[in-house]
């Protein structure tokens, strides 16, 4: 089928992709390895089961023409073996620096003008207790894959690092703590024709997970470009094709350093699909089929609220 996508994972992303397909004649293919899933309703077919179960990932990439992610925490093994076959947005080689943190700052670092907060690879204790005195006694010590809404970060300091003297801790590492004025959030899309760019939002997080993102991000017009320029540096070196989120932090001198890479699309670009000719999940679609691609020109200012759990059932009450 030409006009057909294959999604990995059916969270809500994975169910905005299907939307987003739907509106210009796309059947999509949803393959979940979660029972109920979101994306559940609006997918035209999926395949239930473990990403590296050989018969599944058969049936998925011959079902379509094309394949995205909703999530990077996808074995990268499956992401090369449609790769042997049919093209995946944003490219395996790509998702697998986005998966894993330590390959992220080291891709990041690498190019000139980027940075990121110090870090350092950790693999047992003794290299924590001797990485920590290089930040001033504190640190958060992050894994390197699989973490996502702070799951799999520590706080360090003299008064818990004894805690993890017993911990594994190979496959880490350590990020010296960031005094950062804010957070911002740019989202860069190409296609085979042209590039357009989200401008930044400014995300509010509370214990680690995204709670607002406020647009336009409340920065001077300099600092705005600067933003614009660093994602469009980080795709081009990434020969992104399909679409990604980069989270900065704007430190207090005015410096923007690179949190994370986001190869999907991303929360704090939810606010795209009202104030948006065409939202973050559209302009994919346009990538992943090679249409042009249409820059994001938004008159309004919006706010994204994050409705989670509890609250969604309070919402719901309310309307
Ligand atoms: P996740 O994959 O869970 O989003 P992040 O690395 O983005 O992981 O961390 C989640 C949040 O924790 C960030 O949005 C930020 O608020 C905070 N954070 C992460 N790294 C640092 C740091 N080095 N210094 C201060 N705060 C940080
Ligand atoms: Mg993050």
């Amino acid at each position: 089928m030409k006009n057909s996508l294959g999604i990995l994972g059916g969270g809500q992303l994975g169910m905005f992709i299907c939307q987003a397909a739907k509106k210009y004649n796309i059947k999509t293919t949803v393959f979940s390895d979660n029972k109920n899933f979101s994306a559940k309703e609006f997918c035209d077919n999926f395949l239930i089961g473990s990403f590296t179960d050989q018969n599944l990932l058969d049936k998925f990439i011959n079902s379509s023409s094309f394949f995205t992610i909703e999530t990077e925490n996808i074995p990268i093994t499956v992401l090369r073996k449609i790769e042997n076959k049919k093209k995946v947005f944003p490219s395996s080689y790509i998702v697998e620096i986005a998966q894993n943190r330590l390959k992220e700052k080291k891709f990041l670092n690498s190019i000139s003008g980027v940075k990121t907060a110090k870090f350092k690879k950790i693999e047992n204790f003794s290299n924590l207790e001797s990485h920590i005195k290089l930040f001033g006694r504190t640190g958060i010590l992050k894994s390197c894959e699989m973490g996502y809404d702070g799951k799999g970060q520590y706080s360090i300091s003299d008064k818990n690092i004894n805690n993890f003297k017993n911990n594994d801790l190979k496959g880490y590492i350590l990020e010296e703590v960031l005094d950062f004025k804010k957070e911002i959030s740019v989202i860069v899309c190409c296609s085979k024709k042209n590039t357009i760019l989200y401008p930044p939002v400014e995300n509010i997080h509370k214990n680690s997970v995204l709670r607002e993102s406020i647009y336009p991000a409340r920065i001077s017009y300099k600092i705005k470009n600067e933003a614009l320029l660093l994602a469009k540096k980080i795709a081009t070196k990434l020969k992104l094709q399909g679409i990604l989120a980069i989270e900065m932090f704007l430190m207090k001198d005015d410096t923007l350093l690179i949190n994370e890479l986001a190869p999907r699309p991303h929360n704090s670009g939810h606010w795209s699909l009202d104030f948006c000719k065409y939202s973050q999940f559209e302009s994919l679609i346009f990538s992943i089929f090679s249409e042009k691609l249409v820059q994001p020109e938004p008159t309004d200012s919006c706010k994204m609220i994050n409705v989670i759990g509890k609250d969604y059932e309070k919402k719901k009450k309310i309307v």
